[in-house]
């Protein structure tokens, strides 16, 4: 039971799921707020049952899976139903993120949110952890990992917080210019620190 989280975050392309696996590695839980996200509306859940009841059997594919692309079509078009779906969506996602990160063996777990910032989920974790790497190295490792253009990725980083803003509300900032030995280093000494975070946190 670990009762530490602490909350990944960074732009596209800045190196998150990179560092992850670095702190996996060390047997650290990782808990990635893009993988609940789906988790939260496979086939059985609550959450499809109600985006179905909402939406009608058409928002399902053949299989009975959530129909995404409609889905993204439909929240598109109306503001209404993308607020619907934030309300129904949201809660059950962080509830899911604590409950996992409550379970997690090891010391401590880290959490991989995105849109940690945008989304105002600080609250859920104990620190903040952000991969920072400069603009262009977010559009050069985006565009050759995605095979998109420089354009697709300048909209999505457009979308996020800005460097600086993310910057400047980190508790601690991992800096991913260099190779993944670099990386490596970076992730023990972080490691150790958070192993003393968690042996001062009172237990719960
Ligand atoms: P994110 O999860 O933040 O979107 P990724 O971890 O997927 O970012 O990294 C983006 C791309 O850049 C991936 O293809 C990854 O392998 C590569 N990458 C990450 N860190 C480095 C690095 N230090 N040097 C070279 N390539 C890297």
């Amino acid at each position: 039971m670990s009762n530490v989280v602490i909350g990944l975050t960074g732009g596209i392309g800045s190196g998150k799921t990179t560092v992850a696996n670095l702190f996996a590695e060390l047997g650290i839980t990782i808990v990635d707020a893009d993988i609940i996200a789906r988790e939260v509306v496979a086939p059985g859940t609550i959450g499809l049952k109600q985006i179905q009841q909402q939406f009608g059997n058409g928002i399902l594919t053949a299989d009975g899976e959530l129909n995404r692309p409609q889905l993204r079509e439909l929240i598109f078009e109306q503001p209404t139903a993308r607020e619907w779906l934030n309300g129904l969506l949201h809660p059950l996602i962080r509830t899911e993120m604590l409950k996992q990160c409550k379970a997690a063996p090891s010391p401590y777990a880290l959490m991989v949110v995105p849109l940690l910032f945008e989304n105002k989920l600080e609250s859920l974790v104990d620190a903040t952890l952000v991969v920072d790497v400069p603009p262009a190295t977010q559009l050069s490792r985006t565009t050759s990992r995605d095979g998109v253009s420089e354009q697709q990725v300048q909209n999505i980083i457009n979308s996020q917080i800005s460097r600086e803003q993310r910057l400047a509300r980190a508790d601690r900032v991992i800096e991913n210019q260099g190779d993944i030995a670099q990386l490596r280093q970076q992730v023990a000494l972080l490691h150790h620190g958070y192993l003393e975070l968690v042996a001062t946190k009172p237990k719960l």
